[in-house]
């Protein structure tokens, strides 16, 4: 296959002009990263100008894109040049993304790939609840729903909690930050791309009352995996700060699986009231449940509790409960390590077909027992949320004018 190399990268993009000149001699360009026929790089640009310059971004991701070799084109606008909050030396190309992602097959993978995570275990936490006001002013409380380990049911916990909210008459919003696996779309039955209606934000996709927002909608399908966390940081920024989320009670956000770099660097950026951790009764989720327990505690995000998936198998026929792994592991942990025990969830056939077919088992078969224990686990969380707004309320300094 040809190769393409940063040379014939660079000089396509002398084709395409900012004003009178092109942006290669401009030094507009920077973070090119090409590898295994995908490329990605930043087009630098002053913050006050991003809006307008999305069609310069597509015109440089077609030019890229069209060169032999290439397989995916990946450009983002960065506002390095008035870096404002934190310094440029820690902040990554992907950082500041301006546009919204284009609605190509190819736009809108939203950050250069050597845009490391740059979380470190002994980071400062900068997850503080109040930060949730300048990325999206009109979100109340910011819930994330973790697991140690994939397969678990997290999705399905966190589309039937959200929907489980939203029955309780709440504003609800899903963040789904699932990098490598993204599937709101398909559990909430929704299909298209964002659009925006005024050139600067998206518009949240919706239904069953309830707002998402998904990286499958931004991450380009053919970006490989490797490139997926480090992608991490700016994705996010972008789901948050350019999407018109309007007034939520509360946000889910459905987390990558595990515990790693790309984790934390979400669990740290998200401006999180708290998380719900979801495992199954087997030890080894529960080990895998414990890491994601200690890796919300390092940056000081209350984990609400954990919740039992699959805890146990109800006959479809007969209605004989059997405890097909050892039912209740949660629940000891949960004590164990002074956490709370937010609910079990059996392993069922229902939830299966509905959350896969984009029917929740909350909206479609709301007087199930099944819908009625993930709404018993959502009245939980909304009372933790609760005391959470309430601490904040409290712990706010009151700026007295005299
Ligand atoms: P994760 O987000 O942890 O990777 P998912 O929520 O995508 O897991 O669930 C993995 C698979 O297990 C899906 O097919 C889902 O429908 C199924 N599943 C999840 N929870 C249950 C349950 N309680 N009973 C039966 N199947 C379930």
């Amino acid at each position: 296959m040809t190769r393409v190399t940063e040379e014939q990268i660079l000089d396509a993009l002398k084709t395409v002009v900012d004003g009178d000149k092109d942006i290669v001699s401009l030094g507009m360009v920077s973070g090119l990263q090409v590898k295994d026929g995908h490329v990605a790089f930043a087009i630098e640009v002053a913050a006050e100008r991003g809006p307008q310059l999305e069609p310069l971004r597509q015109q440089a991701e077609q030019v890229v894109h069209a060169l032999p070799g290439v397989i995916s084109a990946t450009v983002v606008l960065t506002a390095e040049r008035q870096a404002a909050g934190a310094s440029p030396a820690h902040r990554s190309p992907g950082d500041t993304p301006l546009g919204p992602p284009g609605a190509g097959g190819n736009g809108g993978a939203p950050a250069a790939p050597q845009a490391r995570p740059q979380a470190a275990p002994q980071a400062a936490p900068q997850a503080a609840p109040q930060a949730a006001a300048p990325l999206m002013p009109g979100v109340n409380a910011i819930v994330a729903v973790a697991s140690g380990k994939g397969g678990v049911g997290k999705s399905t916990v966190a589309v039937n909690l959200a929907l489980g909210l939203a029955a309780g008459g709440h504003a609800v919003g899903v963040l789904d930050a699932d990098i490598y696996g993204p599937s709101m779309p398909r559990m909430l039955g929704i299909s298209g791309k964002p659009v925006s209606t005024d050139g600067r934000r998206l518009e949240p996709m919706e239904n069953f009352g309830v707002k998402c927002m998904s990286m499958g909608f931004l991450v380009d399908e053919e970006t490989p995996t490797i490139w997926r966390g480090p992608m991490v940081t700016s994705a996010l920024q972008q789901m948050m700060r350019d999407v018109n989320w309007g007034a939520l009670d509360v946000m889910i956000v459905d987390m990558p699986p595990g515990t790693g770099d790309a984790q934390l660097t979400m669990a740290q950026q998200v401006p999180l009231a708290g998380a719900v951790i979801v495992s199954t009764p087997q030890d080894i989720a529960l080990l895998d449940a414990r890491k994601g327990l200690n890796m919300f505690r390092q940056v000081d995000v209350p984990v609400f509790g954990f919740i039992e998936n699959m805890s146990y198998f109800t006959c479809p026929h007969c209605g004989e409960r059997s405890e097909i792994f050892s039912h209740g592991g949660a629940r000891r942990e949960a004590e164990r390590l002074g956490i709370d025990f937010l609910g079990e969830i059996p392993l069922d056939i229902a939830i299966r077909e509905t959350s896969d077919s984009g029917r929740p088992i909350v909206v479609s078969q709301p007087d199930s027992a099944q819908a009625k224990t993930y709404r018993a686990i959502a009245d939980k969380v909304w009372e933790k949320v609760s005391q959470v707004l309430a601490a904040r309320e409290t712990s706010t300094p009151k700026i007295i004018v005299q």
